[in-house]
Parts: structure tokens; C-alpha cells; sequence
């Protein structure tokens, strides 16, 4: 049978959420306002605040903050090609640029572990923090007494091999073993 309610096929918890969402409405008495959100952080023109979305984007596979930023892509490019990031060992520019090619990435349906090989502020200990990758192995005293490490990528299988070093900051190189 047909009816006009809005909420039918709506999961459950979603309802659950949009009557709470009413309630807050006709009270009127939660004014507060919305937290800024990332898309906010990087139209912001302030250096600081587009920094912090830079990095929010550089640790998150989550559709739910990648989406809305993939959707704005050509407004974010625009707003952000004439605010001065700095950035003293590595500029900050490069930085943003990686986080745009990741979101691309991710309008592109393409596994977020595509990005590692391009980046070297990737650090495996954090990655599997995240649940991004796992790691498979650690060769000992690979590299001027570093470990390389062999990690599997959670969400597509795809393995990579991680050397370590520090020159003037500690960096990770990503490369698809052969
Ligand atoms: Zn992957």
C-alpha cells in the first residue's frame, strides 16, 4: 500500500536521528551554531585552518568526510590557490596539493592506498593505528639500521614495501614491491 510517509525505506537509527533533529527544531533552544566542517576549514583562506583539513584528510578513508569534499573539488582547488600555507623543511603547498589528489582519488572510487607511494609523511605505525593497512612483515636493519616493513592494505589487499629514514624530519617511502 502506498503512503505519503517521508521516512519510509529510511534505516531505523536514520528516523531515530531525524526525530531528534525535529525536536531540537521546535524547541529552538540548541542555537548553536554547526561546527565548522573540513569544506569550511579549506574555503576558509586561513592558513591554520586549511592546514588542519589538509591533515584531517591526509588520516581518513571515511566516505562520510570525503564525500561532501569531493563533490566541492573545484571549489576547494580555487580557494585554496592563493593562500600562502609556508612550510620550512617541506612546503606546506606540496601538502595540500597531495590532500586534493587524495580526495580525487577517492571521487574516483580508487582504494585510498593509491596515495601512500606519493607521500612520505605516511608512518605505517599510524596507518595501522587507523585499520588502514596491517603489516605482513619487518625486515630488521634494512636500511642504515631501519626496519623495512611489508603491509598488506585493509580494504584492497594491495601490499607495499616501507623503507624508514629521518633527514631533517623521519619520512616513509611507499613503494609496490615487484
Ligand atoms: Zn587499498
Amino acid at each position: 500500500m502506498e503512503t505519503d510517509d517521508p521516512h519510509r525505506g529510511v534505516d531505523p537509527r536514520e528516523r531515530r536521528a531525524r526525530r531528534a533533529d525535529a525536536r531540537v527544531d521546535e524547541a529552538g533552544a540548541e542555537e548553536k551554531p554547526p561546527a565548522p566542517t573540513l569544506l569550511d576549514d579549506f574555503l576558509s583562506k586561513d592558513r591554520r585552518r586549511v592546514l588542519h583539513a589538509v591533515w584531517e584528510v591526509f588520516k581518513t578513508r571515511d566516505p562520510k568526510v570525503l564525500e561532501p569534499l569531493a563533490a566541492a573539488l573545484p571549489v576547494i582547488d580555487r580557494a585554496t590557490d592563493d593562500v600562502d600555507l609556508g612550510g620550512a623543511l617541506m612546503s606546506n603547498g606540496e601538502n595540500l596539493t597531495h590532500a586534493l589528489d587524495r580526495i580525487r582519488l577517492f571521487g574516483k572510487g580508487r582504494c585510498l592506498c593509491a596515495a601512500y607511494t606519493d607521500h612520505v609523511f605516511y608512518e605505517p605505525r599510524k596507518e595501522v593505528a587507523y585499520g588502514h593497512v596491517r603489516i605482513v612483515e619487518v625486515v630488521e636493519g634494512f636500511y642504515y639500521g631501519r626496519p623495512k616493513r611489508i603491509c598488506e592494505c585493509a580494504d584492497c589487499g594491495q601490499r607495499y614495501e616501507i623503507e624508514e629514514g629521518e633527514y631533517h624530519y623521519p619520512w616513509w617511502k611507499w613503494t609496490v614491491p615487484h
